[in-house]
């Protein structure tokens, strides 16, 4: 569902993102853990298609990233770390607005509008504008907005900041459902535990190169992620 070869991302003199190379297979969830500043963001922005790379290929679904734009994001869902909503829409107009670009038939958003928002406990706030939600509600707004659509793969860029116990909960299993019905998921996260729990495969990254990857079985054996994780930075 996504392969990437080679890729490499400078900011002017900075090696944001260093020859790395990885696949995440459709029904995989994997976690893209290291250290702040290592690279998460910046390669999920390039597989997103909101910034240029200088080296390597990106294939979403088949699609390069690069000369296949427009199909690569029709069956990609993206939450940033910080999601950007249109402030003064309406949560289900927001939602609208989502659906009609990905071109999801009114009554397939309707129903999964009403049963994931139900699900992510935001349904009864759909009705207010987006400025007046709290960090947590845009979250969900956001993850909400993904649903809408179903991408085949989901992009998500630490995905439980401001959620409640409750929603994350819920969400894992949404997570975990998506999964199962074939599409893939490619996670950054600094919640080992949650990941070692919820994740069947990994990838370390660390200075921009990848240090570690493979299945959660393959990478932790007899050690817990964080351990690995606290050896790989030692390094
Ligand atoms: P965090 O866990 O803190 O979110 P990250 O792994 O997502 O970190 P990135 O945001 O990808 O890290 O940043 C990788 C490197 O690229 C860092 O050294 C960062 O300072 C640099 N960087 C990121 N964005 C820019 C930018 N727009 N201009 C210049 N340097 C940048």
């Amino acid at each position: 569902m996504l392969k990437i070869n080679n890729l490499t991302k400078n900011y002017g003199q900075k090696i944001a993102v260093n020859d790395i190379s990885l696949e995440v297979l459709p029904g995989q969830i994997t976690a893209f853990i290291g250290h702040n500043g290592a690279g998460k963001t910046t390669t999920l922005k390039a597989i997103a298609g909101i910034i240029d790379f200088d080296k390597g290929e990106i294939f979403v679904n088949g699609y390069n990233v690069r000369t296949e734009g427009l199909k690569a994001k029709s069956v990609i869902g993206y939450l940033p770390d910080n999601p950007d909503m249109y402030d003064a829409l309406k949560g289900i107009d927001y939602l609208n607005f989502i659906a009609d670009v990905f071109k999801v038939d009114k009554q397939i958003r309707e129903q999964r509008i009403k049963q994931y928002g139900e699900r992510l406990k935001i349904y009864g706030d759909l009705g207010a504008p987006i400025n007046t939600y709290s960090h947590g509600m845009k979250q969900k707004l956001a993850i909400l907005s993904l649903l809408v659509h179903k991408p085949k793969l989901y992009l998500f860029d630490e995905p439980f900041v401001g959620l409640d116990p409750v929603t994350s909960h819920e969400f894992k299993e949404i997570m975990k459902e998506e999964c199962q019905n074939g599409s893939a998921i490619f996670y950054s996260t600094h919640v080992l535990e949650v990941a070692e729990k919820l994740c069947n495969s990994v990838v370390i990254i660390k200075d921009g190169k990848i240090v570690g990857q493979g299945t959660m079985e393959e990478i932790t054996k007899d050690k817990s992620l964080e351990n690995v994780f606290l050896e790989l930075e030692k390094n």
